[in-house]
């Protein structure tokens, strides 16, 4: 618990990740306040006692007000477009959003003299990577301006930990999935893309069937491979990487964020019907453009610099806890 009257600045705290990291900052004791522009989130995802500012992280008076309000030691930074295909088709906005943003984001820290910074970053910033696992030294070529957007920011950091007295830890997340064990949080968004999300919908007969995009891929069933991590678990990782950061004030920290180990489409369709007990309908569609068979993290880094030890990684946990959200959203809850 800790007991001074800082806080954790958690942009993008209304959305889907964010709002599980001010759970677990909550959960471990911390205050936290919020910044939104709730363009994709939601202010009835953000706890009633946790102070929500409406508004946008390039906006400088208002963050560097908020900055000070709010005694913040730490940001943790979610805001951002997380839409790979958008971001083919609209590179300007993710390139704005995401790294223009975040730019006038880390110079507000600076102004106001944040000594710690997380960053969501990812692993599309590894492009089509040659190896798997992949590893942090893995050479990143992203192959859309989503990952570049992305690989920016870490850029910038990197540089910004050296001219000024900030250190950052940057997240490279795998496949995020699940939602809080507890209910309280979930992914909420319509128009859903990624593959649990629209496996559990399709369950619920909110969507007819499940495309399989592509089965011909170099896996072991021809189907595309990921390495599916929990929500929960990630948000824990970030809690962690927080105060790793505070300890050791002059030291940076990169970490891949998954479990070390990949599903295939086919796999998590199964997992999808065992737990639901209800086979939903699979077409067998065309390859998405730029989907890369397989993506698994090596995870040894993040094992070895965090006490972080994984507590939903079994594959039927992460679909249950996903299928129960979106019962959740079917049943009225407020996202509707
Ligand atoms: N996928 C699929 N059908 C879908 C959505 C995804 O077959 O409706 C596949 C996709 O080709 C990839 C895996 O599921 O192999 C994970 O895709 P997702 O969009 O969830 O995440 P990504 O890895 O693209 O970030």
């Amino acid at each position: 618990m800790k007991i001074d009257d800082s806080s954790i600045l958690v942009t993008g705290g209304a959305g889907y990740i964010g709002s599980h990291a001010v759970l677990a900052l909550k959960d471990a004791g911390y205050r936290v306040v919020v910044i939104d522009n709730l363009t994709t989130g939601f202010a009835w995802a953000v706890p009633e006692d946790v102070a929500l500012v409406q508004g946008d992280i390039a906006d400088q008076n208002l963050v560097e007000q908020t900055l000070r309000e709010h005694h913040v030691r730490a940001i943790m930074h979610f805001a951002g477009s997380v839409v790979v295909p958008e971001s083919v088709s609209d590179p300007l906005k993710y390139y704005g959003n995401n790294s223009a943003k975040t730019r006038d984001l880390i110079e507000s820290a600076v102004r106001v003299g944040v000594p710690h910074f997380i960053f969501s970053s990812t692993a599309a910033t590894y492009g089509v990577p040659d190896r798997s696992p992949i590893d942090e030294a893995t050479p990143q070529l992203p192959i859309n301006p989503y990952g570049m957007s992305k690989l920016m920011t870490e850029h910038m950091l990197r540089d910004v930990s050296i001219a000024h007295p900030l250190n950052f830890c940057a997240l490279r997340y795998f496949n995020v999935a699940g939602a809080d064990p507890l209910g309280r949080s979930g992914q909420s968004t319509a128009g859903a893309t990624h593959l649990i999300k629209v496996a559990v919908e399709a369950a619920l007969g909110k969507r007819d069937h499940v495309g399989i995009f592509g089965t011909d891929f170099d896996t072991p069933d021809g189907t595309g491979v990921r390495d599916y991590i929990h929500v929960s678990d990630l948000a824990a990782a970030h809690v962690l990487a927080l105060e790793a950061l505070i300890a050791q004030p002059r030291s940076n920290l990169v970490l891949n964020c998954g479990y070390g180990r990949g599903f295939s489409v086919l796999e998590v369709l199964d997992a999808v019907d065992r737990v639901t007990n209800i086979k939903v309908e699979r077409r067998l569609e065309k390859r998405r453009a730029g989907d890369p068979a397989s993506l698994i993290s090596d995870n040894s880094a993040i094992l070895a610099a965090l006490p972080w030890r994984p507590a939903y990684d079994e594959l039927s946990q992460i679909v249950a806890d996903a299928l129960a959200w979106e019962r959740k959203l079917s049943d009225g809850h407020p996202s509707k």
